[in-house]
């Protein structure tokens, strides 16, 4: 069989039903959101493995910051994605497109089993995420360094506007070696956009390796901080941890805030983890079915 085809199959056969809400977020229990990231975990192995293509390993690493936000803080509706009142997440390291996908259909954006269409020729799931082809899209990125200066714009629009909405963002550490963000951190601050929360998935690894041999951007707190961010550092894989940052950066005043997310690249599939290779690698069948079992084996664990 084909990869698409054993995808789909896949996602058919292997539903793990996770319950969707009309309107988010959703008070929910530490359990509810371990599973919600974990159906998020197989669905980002399942679309590459269905695509032969796209960037599981840090996909994986902001799966937990992203599982938490998308269900307990942020304003949104699956059926109206344009609703007013909605909160922005921009993903300014728009290559996750395996989680963004996988966060829409967990959520009830769309069905489960588009995602076997994952990076198809005319597909809305292109490898990164385009509005022009996908409604839900808040921003087209993917070309790195440029997400958060758009992020910061939105947030200053609706500060001006005296919206209560909030813009969320995400970017990689390998990314923030890319000028641009650098500018956009600064421009942030100095126009006091407490209305702006930024993750830093903070992996130490990029396409080419460990970002301290590649680029060193260490001591990133310190640097943050010098550019007069709200600055919290946390374990990016810890969801309490992540909820009571989250919570933080909402009720802060007059600055922005960064959530540095310290998380493991391809966390929750053991060969990935913490292996550069699997920046933009997809999955064979036999990978896919280990990477499978490791994540409900966490699972089981979980459970008894
Ligand atoms: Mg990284």
């Amino acid at each position: 069989m084909k990869r698409r085809e054993l995808g789909l199959h896949y996602l058919q056969e292997n539903p793990y039903h996770v319950k969707t809400f009309d309107q988010y977020p959703v008070s929910l229990t530490r359990e509810d959101i371990f599973h919600f990231c974990q159906q998020i975990r197989r669905d980002i192995v399942l679309s590459t493995f269905s695509a032969g293509s796209g960037h599981p390993g840090g996909s994986l690493s902001a799966t937990d910051m992203m599982g938490v936000l998308w269900t307990s803080f942020l304003n949104h509706k699956p059926a109206l994605p344009s609703w007013e009142d909605r909160d922005y997440m921009i993903y300014s390291k728009g290559h996750v497109s395996p989680l963004i996908y996988s966060l829409y259909a967990e959520t009830g954006y769309f069905d489960r089993t588009l995602l076997a269409s994952f990076r198809e020729f005319g597909s809305p799931l292109q490898g990164h995420p385009a509005k022009s082809k996908l409604d839900c899209v808040e921003v087209s990125t993917g070309s790195l360094g440029q997400g958060l200066s758009v992020a910061a714009g939105i947030a200053m629009g609706l500060k001006q506007d005296h919206k209560p909405n909030h813009v969320f963002a995400l970017c990689g550490d390998g990314e923030s070696q890319e000028g641009q963000i650098w500018e956009a951190i600064m421009s942030a601050a100095h126009y006091h956009l407490d209305n702006l929360t930024l993750f830093f998935d903070y992996n130490n690894l990029e396409i080419d390796g460990w970002v301290e041999d590649v680029m060193g951007i260490a001591p990133i707190k310190d640097k943050f901080e010098a550019f007069n961010w709200h600055t919290i550092v946390i374990d990016g894989h810890n969801t309490d941890d992540i909820s009571k940052a989250i919570q933080t950066s909402l009720e802060n005043k007059n600055r922005p805030t960064v959530i540095i997310g310290k998380t493991i690249k391809g966390k929750g599939v053991s060969f990935m983890e913490n292996e550069a290779d699997w920046h933009g690698k997809a999955p064979n069948e036999e990978q896919l079915n280990i990477a499978l079992q490791d994540i409900n084996r966490e699972v089981d664990e979980w459970t008894h």
